[in-house]
């Protein structure tokens, strides 16, 4: 497969009118807002393939862009300003052509620009022309002579010819200086002709760093029967050949990883390729290090953790070949991986698989997609499938596949539901653990088990107060008030969506009264209050605060794997998929936090996120508890994540949806419009309802409501004014808008379009 190779003249020559030429190309490049651009092929220059890379004039400027689409001078209406390309840098597609249509597909499907869409199927590097900067290594390595065991050197010089000596494909000059040997001993043992010493690339191995303490699994342990049947079921899906989709539906612990890895293996040997994605990137390295046990050096992993290097070294290892099994995050979904045939997509509910920029793309939904451009067999996996694919299921579109058991029948965890009004009443206002809580932790630390504490809230406390005249210390940026990190003399207040952050002052900024109040609490606080409750605990945090730096989610999660922390508190990154055996307690601490939301899917999220956390019990040998704290013990959502019953929630779930028609029943395009002013976002957004209300009067294919201040109406010092399309014709629905908004490109740049909105907030 080629690299950067120039197979064409450069040409500056734009005095030549179009009429010379006979071939064009339209590209992409990577610049948001910029539409598709067309370039005429010189004469002279072999045409280039779809998914070339190609150089273009831009103004003043040389970019590098995609080539979506190879036209001929028929269909250039008017030809006239047209320059031609300046040069071509691939003779072999540089992404994949089905990748290119997938990236046009996302684009049009998410009303987003080419330029986002390129951008994201695009391995890092290549944006800024860097493309096959390679990392290189010094590899040293004995000649014939230096192996001779009686050639005169000095003590230091034979100590690395000893250490060369073990080694025939050579050790790297970093490994050497690892081990003592310098580059000068190096250097006189190159003279005296006893080593040499070459470039060699060397593939960044993101495995190499991560924490590969996957327990190893046995290729011949017996299936359980309903595994079994899954299985056989998920075999026959794939032997197809074609497009098809299945739900597999199994509770926590059923075992769902194990069928994922037999599966891939049966569509390897098929002679296809496997892509897994994985919501969170602290699920990656694990996931893949369980596939490389079966698929050894045939794997690559993609996210946005890697390194820029790591990540690109592994996409062109995809690229040229070299693996037959991709597992990554939502962007893995566009990998230049031919031939696929299984696309698995585990925990497909999960909210991260959104992009929240534009393209404002679902993973598991462009997977689908793929996989239906491939012949591909789409597998979902949840314990908590989103409403969209259990009604997919429920309506025959994809097969469903149930694990209704764990494997070893080990029971799901015991749930205690705490009505926190009760708790109150009993020990004070302040309480922030209940006694069942405090008591279950305290016996697990006795005991030697681990527990996990959840409260889905950063920081310590949710806002500072005046006593006097009860203001709030806000964001000067945000519609939002300050949350409260750190203690005592090292507290901050920071916006959690712009950032700003500020010392909390000693007196009320606005009424100058010492009587300021924190309220509110999240997970700092938590933390502090199992510290001081439990003093012989090891209890450690985990939420984006504590990781920020690169490795230390990895590390934090390995070092709770060996059982070096007790308790574990964190927001929702830790109800993700971990499979922690020694974890015999879940706490959720105000476990109604998302239910206060105005937002349509509030249920189905907290429904999800306790099933999931109570999941994390109990995985071992020894049966799990859950504690649930709640003002709301009666909500259904909370009820029945407590009872685990799925099937019941759905129901309920549907009768809400149904009144208040909201999808699946419907499609929803979420449109947020901003500007320095409010009235001159709410001026432009009620332009654009009343056009789109022109174009449908009688409400046929979709009903327009808003303009109304976003519940954000404030972010990063911009007024937010929002609009809600709802209807049954997503495609008329989505053109329409497209077309209103982008007839007015400086308001195109103001508005944000979200198709599929997983949050209206
Ligand atoms: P899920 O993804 O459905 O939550 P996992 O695939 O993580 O469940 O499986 C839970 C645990 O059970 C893992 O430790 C896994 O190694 C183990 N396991 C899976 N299948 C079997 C089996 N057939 N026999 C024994 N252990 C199994
Ligand atoms: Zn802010």
């Amino acid at each position: 497969m080629g690299g950067p190779t120039n197979v064409g003249p450069t040409t500056s020559d734009e005095r030549r009118t179009t009429n010379d030429y006979h071939v064009f190309v339209r590209v992409a490049v990577p610049v948001p807002g910029l539409d598709l651009l067309t370039y005429a092929v010189p004469e002279g220059m072999i045409a280039p393939a779809l998914g070339a890379r190609v150089v273009v004039p831009l103004g003043s400027r040389s970019l590098t862009g995609i080539v979506i689409e190879v036209a001929q001078a028929s269909s250039v209406p008017d030809g006239k300003g047209i320059k031609p390309l300046k040069s071509v840098l691939d003779t072999d597609p540089f992404i994949p052509s089905d990748v290119v249509e997938l990236a046009r597909w996302t684009a049009e499907y998410y009303a987003a620009g080419p330029g986002e869409a390129i951008t994201a199927v695009l391995p890092p590097k290549t944006r800024d022309e860097r493309a096959d900067a390679h990392k290189t290594s010094r590899v040293v390595s004995l000649t014939a002579a230096g192996t001779d065991p009686d050639v005169k050197v000095t003590t230091r010089q034979r100590e690395a010819l000893d250490v060369l000596a073990g080694a025939a494909e050579g050790v790297s000059s970093v490994e050497l200086a690892r081990r003592g040997v310098s580059a000068d001993i190096v250097s006189r043992l190159q003279r005296a002709g006893l080593v040499v010493v070459r470039e060699a690339r060397v593939d960044r191995d993101p495995f190499a760093a991560a924490s590969l303490e996957a327990t190893p699994v046995d290729p011949l342990r017996a299936l359980t029967p309903e595994q079994d049947a899954g299985l056989e079921r998920l075999l026959e899906l794939s032997r197809a050949g074609t497009f098809k989709a299945a739900l597999l539906h199994g509770v926590t612990g059923s075992g769902k990883t194990e069928l994922y890895l037999r599966l891939s293996a049966a569509v390897r040997d098929a002679g296809r390729r496997v892509l897994m994605l994985v919501p969170e990137i602290a699920l990656t390295p694990q996931v893949a290090a369980l596939f490389r046990q079966t698929f050894h050096e045939r794997v690559a992993i993609q996210h946005s953790g890697l390194s820029d290097g790591e990540r690109h070294d592994q996409w062109q290892r995809i690229r040229r070949g070299e693996v037959d099994v991709v597992v990554g995050t939502r962007s893995a979904v566009f990998s230049p991986l031919r031939d696929v045939g299984l696309i698995i997509v585990d925990e497909e509910h999960d909210n991260s698989y959104k992009q929240d920029e534009s393209p404002r793309y679902n993973g598991r939904d462009v997977a689908l997609v793929r996989a239906q451009k491939a012949g591909a067999l789409a597998v979902l996996g949840s314990a908590t499938p989103s409403m969209e694919t259990y009604f997919n299921a429920m309506n025959g579109k994809y097969d469903r596949i149930v694990l209704e058991r764990r494997v070893m029948d080990r029971p799901l965890a015991s749930v205690t539901v705490v009505d926190m009004r009760e708790e109150y009443a009993a020990e004070g206002p302040d309480v922030i653990l209940s006694r069942a809580l405090r008591d279950g932790i305290a016996a697990r630390v006795e005991r030697g088990e681990q527990s996990i504490v959840l409260l889905n809230r950063r920081g310590f406390a949710t806002a500072v107060f005046c006593r006097q005249c009860s203001g709030t210390i806000d964001c000067s940026n945000c519609d939002v008030s300050l949350v409260v990190h750190g203690e005592g003399a090292a507290r901050w207040a920071r916006c959690h969506y712009c950032n700003y952050s500020t010392r909390v002052p000693n007196v009320c900024p606005t009424c100058k009264a010492p009587y300021l109040e924190q309220m509110g609490f999240g997970t700092e606080r938590v933390e502090a209050q199992v510290k001081k409750q439990c003093p012989d605990a090891r209890v450690a945090r985990l939420d984006r605060d504590s990781t920020r730096r690169k490795g230390s989610l990895v590390a934090l999660l390995a070092k709770f794997r060996a059982g070096e922390i007790d308790v574990l508190v964190g927001t929702q990154m830790i109800a993700k998929g971990h499979d922690f055996p020694r974890v015999t307690l879940v706490g959720v601490v105000s476990a109604d936090v998302g239910l206060g939301m105005a937002d349509f899917r509030a249920s189905e999220r907290t429904f999800q996120l306790l099933t999931q956390v109570a999941g994390r019990a109990g995985r071992g040998e020894t049966p799990g508890e859950a504690v649930v704290q709640t003002i709301y013990p009666t909500h259904y959502s909370i009820l029945l994540a407590c009872h685990q019953d799925y099937a019941a929630f759905y129901e309920r779930e549907m009768l809400f949806r149904k009144a208040m028609r909201y999808p699946p029943l419907v499609s929803l395009i979420n449109t947020v419009v901003r500007a320095k002013t409010l009235a001159a976002a709410m001026d432009d957004a009620s332009q654009i309802v009343a056009q789109m209300r022109q174009q449908d009067p009688a409400m046929t294919h979709y009903r327009v409501l808003g303009p109304a201040p976003a519940p954000l109406g404030k972010l990063r010092g911009e007024y937010r004014v929002q609009l809600l399309v709802k209807g049954t014709n997503r495609r008329k629905m989505r053109e329409t808008l497209v077309a209103i908004v982008n007839g007015r490109p400086e308001l195109a740049r103001r508005t944000l379009i979200d198709v599929d909105p997983l949050s209206v907030l």
